[in-house]
């Protein structure tokens, strides 16, 4: 194994064909963010955008913007722009809700979609509001249905006939294991069961073919990979093929055939526009649609191919310099997302003690160490300087303080 130096990992920045897409985010000078896949940073044309939708479109054109500035169709028209991103056609995805809200809308419709089955299959581990979600439906239809969840090697052995749908997380929240898309997806269909993938830790970070594939149904949020801020709404797919059955419980307003008529009785839309509930949350729109913009611009694959050689790189290093830590997340890059997931008992301690020496990455219990990496806007030497501070908070013990030790209540 080649010995790595920082000089080889500013070779690889001047090289990196997306090295100039950092320039378009609110990058504090000296801060190493490697938590993307939680938070995305801030692009630099989100504020005076938002600035514009607030003093012009509400401030001045107040309730006629929703008109003049079409804010009753950014749903739909933001879901067509990230439909790009996801290999989908139009008129297949929506923005709106959370992507916890948008798992039950679509796993009630599942369930309607295949009478007479009863099981829901996920993974033990899957991100806790996927189990949760289909524990709330489960217990909602009383015995008809039953949530079956089981460790990773047995899911794709427990499909069978009676399965109604398989909802799976594309990239695990935790390990970064990533499953096979298109064989997981072939295996669920051919017993007659539904597919929905939580795109989550994917959209953004590599490319991704809905339709190529002949997925289902399929979730995800934005402001992770996507950049939308802080709560941006989620999205949602649902296959054009299935369109005319598909019916989901949260019935609002807004997804009926004609909302301004104020009719008594519920009458879904025709195609995806059934799948909203209420109105749509305009200023976070705002912020997702520059974000979108953005990231329309550049290529996936390129994003894909520069995620996994710092995944490598990364792992690499870590070997050599910081052998305690164990490696959580799969070494082979074609089974993993764009984080790499480290383990070690005083988890919590290290990662504090990182981010006192403003490098970002995260935590979650009960000891695993995320390092998210951001193709947009991380460089190569970023990857070095963190395996360097990594090793010298180690070698001095410098996590084992009182500060570092307490653990607050986001990690
Ligand atoms: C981040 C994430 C979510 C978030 O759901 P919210 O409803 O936005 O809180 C859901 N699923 C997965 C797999 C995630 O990683």
């Amino acid at each position: 194994m080649t010995q790595l130096t920082r000089q080889y990992f500013e070779e690889l920045d001047k090289n990196d064909q997306l090295a100039s897409m950092r320039e378009e985010f609110c990058l504090e000078k000296g801060l190493i963010y490697l938590d993307g896949n939680s938070l995305g940073v801030l692009p630099k044309a989100t504020a005076s955008h938002m600035g514009e939708v607030i003093n012009q479109q509400w401030g001045e054109g107040l309730i006629r913007s929703w008109n003049t500035h079409q804010w009753m169709q950014k749903p739909a028209q933001l879901g067509d722009k990230i439909a790009q991103l996801v290999g989908s056609k139009e008129g297949q995805m929506l923005v709106c809700d959370t992507t916890s809200v948008n798992i039950f809308k679509l796993a009630a419709a599942a369930v309607k979609m295949r009478p007479g089955r009863a099981k829901l299959i996920t993974e033990i581990g899957n991100f806790a509001t996927d189990l949760y979600l289909l524990q709330g439906l489960a217990k909602l239809l009383g015995d008809q249905v039953q949530v079956v969840a089981l460790p990773r090697d047995q899911v794709l052995g427990a499909i069978d006939q009676d399965t109604a749908l398989v909802l799976l997380t594309h990239v695990h929240f935790k390990t970064s294991a990533m499953w096979d898309m298109d064989s997981v997806t072939q295996i669920t269909q051919e017993k007659g069961a539904l597919m929905m993938w939580d795109l989550s830790h994917s959209v953004g970070a590599m490319p991704i073919n809905l339709d190529a594939i002949n997925v289902d149904l399929a979730v995800g949020c934005t402001y992770k990979y996507l950049n939308g801020g802080p709560g941006s709404p989620a999205f949602l797919y649902v296959a054009k093929r299935h369109q005319d059955l598909f019916e989901q419980p949260l019935t609002g307003w807004l997804g009926h055939a004609k909302p301004f008529n104020f009719e008594d009785d519920y009458q879904g839309a025709k195609g995806i526009q059934q799948a909203m509930c209420g109105t749509p949350a305009v200023l976070a729109n705002a912020a997702l649609e520059v974000a979108l913009n953005l990231i329309l611009g550049v290529d996936m694959h390129l994003v894909k191919v520069k995620s996994q050689l710092m995944g490598n790189l990364f792992i690499q290093l870590i070997h050599q310099r910081c052998p305690e830590f164990e490696v959580e997340s799969p070494q082979d890059k074609k089974q993993r997302g764009s984080h790499v997931s480290l383990t070690h008992t005083q988890g919590y301690a290290i990662m504090q003690a990182l981010i006192s020496r403003n490098i970002i990455g995260d935590f979650r219990a009960p000891k695993t160490l995320r390092f998210g990496f951001t193709p947009l806007y991380l460089k190569y030497v970023d990857l070095w300087d963190t395996v360097m501070a990594l090793e010298e908070i180690m070698l001095n013990k410098s996590w084992d303080r009182a500060e570092f030790l307490h653990q607050q209540a986001v990690t």
